[in-house]
């Protein structure tokens, strides 16, 4: 394209040059008749009569945008699941923000919506859990301890999530290595007979299963201050 060369606007009626129009595709000259300026102001007056039409178009040809789409996106998965591992990685807190304001004003249909999903489809899920234990035993123990702290309320806002997923993970590990089973114990128990403990990091501790099970929630006032 010659950007030094001028066109005519259609609608203001004035030699501009053609970086000042739209491209388009299905146009003689592949340019759109109205300048840019115009074009703008055209679909602000005509905002309404715009999205109707629209509206009618995608109605009319529903299957074919549809089938287009999924081409597109089959197309472009690899590309598609990168960028939004990036995206989701730099904007966790917002999106974590915006899931839990949505979650809480549809708290009640949502959990509707779940009873009949698990009853609908209870082995399935029983199934896929189950596998996912197995593959993923580290992340299955920390998002287990997860609901048991939060089902005793001691999760403090500050405990960071990622790093206690971490010592599960590394418990899963060690126990791999050794051979034995490991445990992630709560230093402080979460539900102690004198005081309890946070999920937090500076509370986790990972221990040889046995001395787990034999320290039970008896918390030693005198060895912790030690
Ligand atoms: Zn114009």
């Amino acid at each position: 394209m010659n950007y030094l060369a001028v066109k005519t606007c259609t609608s203001c009626d004035t030699d501009k040059a053609v970086a000042l129009f739209s491209k388009d595709a299905r146009a003689k000259a592949g340019l759109t008749s109205r300048c840019k300026a115009c074009d703008k102001e055209y679909r602000i007056t005509n905002a309404e009569a715009i999205s109707a039409k629209q509206k009618i178009y995608y109605a009319e040809n529903l299957e074919a945008i549809s089938a287009k789409q999924k081409i597109y996106n089959a197309k472009n998965a690899v590309a598609k699941a990168a960028y939004n591992k990036i995206y989701n990685a730099e904007n966790s807190e917002a999106i974590s923000a915006k899931k839990k304001i949505y979650n809480e004003k549809n708290s009640e249909a949502i959990a509707a919506y779940n009873k009949i999903h698990y009853a609908e489809n209870a082995d399935a899920i029983c199934a896929k859990n189950g596998a996912y234990k197995k593959a993923n035993p580290g992340k299955a123990n920390s998002l287990e301890a997860k609901r048991r702290a939060a089902k005793l309320e001691r999760t403090p806002v500050w405990s960071d999530a990622k790093e206690i997923s971490l010592i599960y993970q590394q418990s899963a590990s060690l126990q791999k290595l050794f051979g034995r089973a490991m445990n992630v114990d709560h230093v402080v128990p979460l539900q102690g007979d004198l005081v309890s403990g946070l999920h937090a990091p500076h509370n986790l501790q990972i221990m040889f299963a046995p001395d787990n099970l034999y320290k039970s929630n008896k918390f030693d006032i005198e060895g912790f201050n030690a």
